[in-house]
């Protein structure tokens, strides 16, 4: 079996659109092509933001593009007793501390926390992750690494500011449930939209406190819709039609910049899984060839 563990992991805040079909695709064919394993992930932390029914219209829409995980989904939402282990690590080496301060106060201080609450030592309210000791841990506040699409990057976390990993309203934040998963199922490679490549500083410095080796990332371009928007569920951009998958599919990989050989698409008495099959197998050899040689 080979080492590598990859994933994807949709918010049910809707049904699956083109650009989070790209994304599911593209990190499906990288753990292909590695012929590692493939995970599913559903990140539901979030109940306010959440629309019923759509975890499984996801995992559906999945399988009818023949993106098949090769175990079980699991659900954050059944994840509270691994975030709080996290979590209670992240107190103990200094590196988190309660903030009471209002939203009212967050505004007018700024776009940056100030780390007021950082010495108040309070036992109630959000919980922030305290970039400061982390930086004289580190003797240096910036993070560094190279995307392995999108090339080097750089970001000093000083100048972010004490980012929350657990929310006032008791809901665990999506950096540290994202990596506290990403640890638990020793995921090696994350393939992902460019929209989170700003999340993944704040990401690598869990990983560095918490002892564990970070995932190699990868970040993908985002399909805008006709205004040049991101596609998004919340804003309600159209969930893909399951019933043409094959189209689909060949819709994602134009994204992704693979274009199908005409000859290939020949022969349309072969029945729909079958052409399902000979797309994937034809995109993750074009993947390899692209990115692993
Ligand atoms: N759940 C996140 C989203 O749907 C993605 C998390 C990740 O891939 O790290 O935007």
């Amino acid at each position: 079996m080979s080492a590598y563990i990859g994933r994807f992991a949709p918010s049910p805040s809707g049904p699956l659109h083109m650009g989070s079909l790209v994304c599911a695709l593209a990190s499906f064919l990288d753990a292909r092509a590695h012929k590692g394993q493939w995970l599913v992930r559903i990140e539901d932390i979030d109940p306010p933001r959440e629309v019923e029914g759509a975890s499984e219209a996801i995992l559906r829409c999945l399988r009818a593009h023949g993106l098949i995980a090769d175990q079980p989904p699991i659900f954050q939402s059944h994840q509270s007793a691994l975030y709080n282990q996290k979590l209670g690590v992240l107190e103990q080496l200094g590196l988190s501390y309660r903030c009471q301060c209002t939203r009212k106060a967050l505004r007018s201080a700024g776009p940056r926390y100030s780390g007021l609450c950082r010495t108040r030592h309070l036992t109630d309210g959000a919980v922030r992750f305290n970039t400061q000791v982390w930086e004289e841990i580190q003797q240096s506040s910036v993070v560094a690494f190279t995307d392995r699409f999108c090339g080097a990057q750089r970001c000093d976390l000083a100048e972010k500011g004490d980012f929350i990993i657990h929310r006032k309203d008791g809901l665990f934040a999506y950096q540290l449930a994202v990596v506290a998963d990403d640890i638990a199922q020793q995921i090696t490679h994350v393939v992902r939209g460019e929209d989170l490549l700003r999340s993944t500083p704040y990401q690598l410095a869990l990983f560095k406190s918490l002892g564990v080796k970070a995932p190699q990332y990868g970040h993908i371009p985002v399909v805008l819709n006709q205004d040049g928007h991101k596609l998004s569920k919340q804003r309600g951009d159209p969930g893909v039609d399951e019933t043409t998958p094959y189209a689909n599919l060949l819709q994602s990989l134009g994204h992704l910049g693979f274009e199908c050989p005409e000859n290939f698409l020949g022969d349309l008495s072969e029945t729909q899984s079958r052409k399902i099959d000979n797309i994937l197998k034809w995109a993750t050899a074009a993947w390899s060839e692209r990115y692993l040689h």
